[in-house]
């Protein structure tokens, strides 16, 4: 497994306008599991297809352990790639599928058998070994297809491209636990790419966000929710994602939409213009005394917890309803100071 690192790499398609890839550095350490997220279009794909050497970038180098290998082909990389449909053999059985990417290497007979039993047994397919894999539904083809790419271990990277797009939504939740639990059992750089949040989170310990072309955080599921450095994180991830509150800054105060007054988290430096202040869902709350009044547009009853969806002063704001808490007739809004979050141009400002 390999360490993965970009110099400057950045990449234009021929005759394109824009950089599919604006000039990046960064580093996906051995043996980590790394999420690609983001909306379509904004370099997922382009990023994992120069990983794999299906791309040769136009601009900066790729680094394996620290040996270049911009100009190696796929073949040469030592990765495994799965991919959004799924690529078997119709007649060959399914421990047939499983063993091919062993048997290309040479891997003894006896051990070859023990690593597929192993893949089969991770992803449910034991029962099936000896099917032809024509017989069998999209979901299970495409269990043989993560399979293939899982039975090596001696791999540098694993690359998955949306690998749970055809898988039936109540079995991918059971496929990315395993691929998790692998993971934890066959430490291997893994990197997935999604535009599914939940798929980043809980499969990644790193989720690198991409929006047009560029990485604008990488970080842990956690970082994420709880310190987006772009509006654009906060934004995408949760569920609703967080509040932006265009204010303009006073000295230490930010002046929110209807003109009541906040002090700035102590965290962040002087600030001057306007900002937007950031504040997740879950931590704007509907009080029945205090707080700023607000309108009530609408009340989302999420089963576990209800969703006041608001307007203060005509910029909308989701927030908590508490539970037991009947739904006001004057509805009033309370931040949690702390998890108060300030941007200007989109990015975390100073001081956080
Ligand atoms: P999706 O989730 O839809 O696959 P993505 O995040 O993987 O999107 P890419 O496929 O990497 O995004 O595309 C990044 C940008 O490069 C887009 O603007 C896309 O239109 C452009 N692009 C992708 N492939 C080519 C190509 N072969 N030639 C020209 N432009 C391309």
């Amino acid at each position: 497994m390999a360490r993965i690192a970009f110099e400057a790499l950045g990449h234009r398609y021929a005759g394109a306008t824009l950089p599919a890839l604006k000039p990046m550095d960064m580093v996906w350490e051995h043996a980590g599991a790394y999420a690609l997220l983001g909306p379509s279009g904004c370099g997922k794909t382009t990023l994992l297809n120069i990983v794999s050497g299906l791309l040769r970038p136009s601009e900066g180098r790729v680094l394996f352990d620290g040996a270049d290998v911009t100009a190696l082909p796929t073949e040469r990389r030592n990765v495994a790639q799965v991919f959004q449909f799924p690529v078997v053999y119709d007649t060959m059985t399914v421990r047939e599928n499983l063993a091919f990417p062993l048997r290309n290497r040479g891997v003894p007979a006896a051990a070859a058998r023990t690593r597929v039993e192993r893949v089969a047994a991770l992803l449910g397919l034991t029962a099936r070994l000896d099917r032809r894999a024509r017989n069998l539904g999209a979901d299970e083809k495409q269990k043989i297809s993560l399979g293939r790419g899982l039975v090596r271990d001696d791999v540098a990277a694993i690359l998955f491209d949306e690998p749970l797009t055809v898988i039936d939504p109540h079995l991918k939740w059971e496929l990315r636990s395993r691929l998790k639990e692998l993971h934890r059992q066959v430490p291997t750089t893994m990197i997935y790419v999604t535009h599914d949040q939940t798929e980043a989170l809980t499969f990644a310990d790193r989720v690198v966000v991409m929006l047009d072309g560029e990485v604008v955080q990488i970080g842990t599921p956690e970082a994420l929710f709880e310190h987006p450095a772009h509006r654009f994180v906060g934004h995408f991830i949760g569920s609703p994602g967080m509040n932006f509150l265009p204010c303009a800054i006073s000295g230490r105060e930010a002046v929110l939409p209807g003109g009541q007054r906040v002090a700035l988290p102590r965290a962040y430096g002087p600030l001057a213009g306007t900002v937007e202040l950031g504040i997740r869902p879950e931590f704007a709350t509907m009080v029945a005394e205090g707080g700023l009044a607000a309108r009530l547009r609408r009340v989302e009853d999420l089963g576990r917890r209800r969703i006041a969806r608001l307007e203060l002063d005509g910029v909308p704001v989701a927030a908590t309803l508490p539970e037991g808490m009947p739904v006001p007739a004057e509805p009033r809004l309370a931040f949690d100071p702390a998890r108060l979050h300030v941007y200007a141009d989109g990015r975390l400002a100073r001081g956080e």
